[in-house]
């Protein structure tokens, strides 16, 4: 048998740990969210996870408007007007966090930690008797896990030499090399297509879908896998779009489910809180439910593919 040896000093940056996870591969499982994604989709529920660098969040409930963070801020990222309205330039923000050391209410929480491979598995010992007995193990998601090939790969390592399940959130917009670098250390990849359409997917997602479609087919050719689509009111939520989605899935020849998702605007508040524009908006569109998804179901499994509806 193979040895592998795990760099267990390999850094990365991290921005939450969730435990108890019952819809991110089987068993109950704690999912790493790794920092950093190629796309910046208009409904992402996570905007926090998009760049590498930490960001700051501004609970303004809990802000008494003291100033000390329009001082602190070596960027002047921070200002308010005369009549004490705070204003936050969100591209001109480092992440250093001098902001948030000096507010004195705890208005302002830095998202994101840098940590080696060593310190996170310490972390996650303490779910091993749950991964064991449900049959469950570590999720890495985002952000998107392969912006840190590296950190990534040898996390999945490391969570091999524990005997853990391993499975990977992935969007699939990166190098080749980085994929296929990766994907010998996960069980389960849940891979997201979100639209067929090169300039649709671009508006509203940042960037083409080409190097993702590329990618899953790449991955197809070594692996099963799960495809994630949210379904998204004027982006993506008809019969002819999840359609092709679905006929592109069962032509991988490997897709073991189209796992679909509802559009839920719960992340909307994170943008109020980074200062970002949460884009959805423009579209004044509402939240659906696994049932507005239910007529996709006999679309997908004509196309020959497996159906999963939101949560169950
Ligand atoms: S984290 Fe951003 S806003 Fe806060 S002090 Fe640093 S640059 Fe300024
Ligand atoms: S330092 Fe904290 S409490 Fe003071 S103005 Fe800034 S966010 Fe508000």
């Amino acid at each position: 048998m193979s040895v592998v040896t795990v760099d267990y000093k390999q850094e990365g940056d991290i921005f939450d740990i969730q435990r108890f996870s019952l819809n991110d591969g089987p068993g109950i499982r704690t999912i790493v969210f790794l920092k950093g994604c190629p796309l910046s989709c208009w409904w992402c529920s996570n905007p926090e996870s998009q760049r590498r660098r930490p960001v700051v969040m501004y609970n303004e409930a809990e802000c008494v408007h003291c100033r000390r963070c329009e001082s602190a801020c070596r960027q002047h990222a921070v200002t308010f007007t005369d009549d004490g309205v705070r204003h936050f330039n969100f591209d001109a923000c480092t992440g250093n966090g001098d902001c948030a050391a000096v507010c004195p209410v705890g208005a302002l929480v830095m998202k994101g930690q840098h940590i080696d491979v060593r310190s996170l598995i310490d972390i996650l010992k303490k779910d091993r008797s749950t991964f064991r007995h449900s049959g469950g193990g570590v999720t890495l998601s985002g952000g998107d896990p392969l912006m840190q090939a590296d950190f990534a790969r040898e996390l999945l390592k490391a969570c091999k030499a524990q005997g853990w399940n391993t499975a990977i959130e992935t969007e699939g917009c990166a190098e080749p090399c980085d994929v296929l670098d990766v994907i010998p250390y996960v069980d389960h990849i849940l891979m997201d297509i979100k639209h067929m359409d090169p300039e649709k997917h671009r508006t509203f997602t940042g960037v083409s879908n080409e190097l993702i479609l590329s990618n899953a087919r790449k991955i197809a050719a070594f692996s099963p896998l799960t495809i994630r689509v949210p379904v998204i009111p004027k982006f993506n939520h008809s019969e002819k779009e999840i359609g092709d989605i679905a006929r592109f899935a069962a032509s991988l020849g490997n897709t073991e489910c189209m796992h679909i998702l509802p559009y839920h605007s719960l992340g909307e508040n994170k943008y109020r809180m980074m200062g970002c524009e949460y884009k959805m908006n423009r579209l004044s569109v509402a939240s659906l439910s696994n049932e507005e998804l239910e007529k996709y179901r006999p679309i997908i499994e004509q196309a020959g593919v497996r159906c999963r509806i939101g949560d169950e």
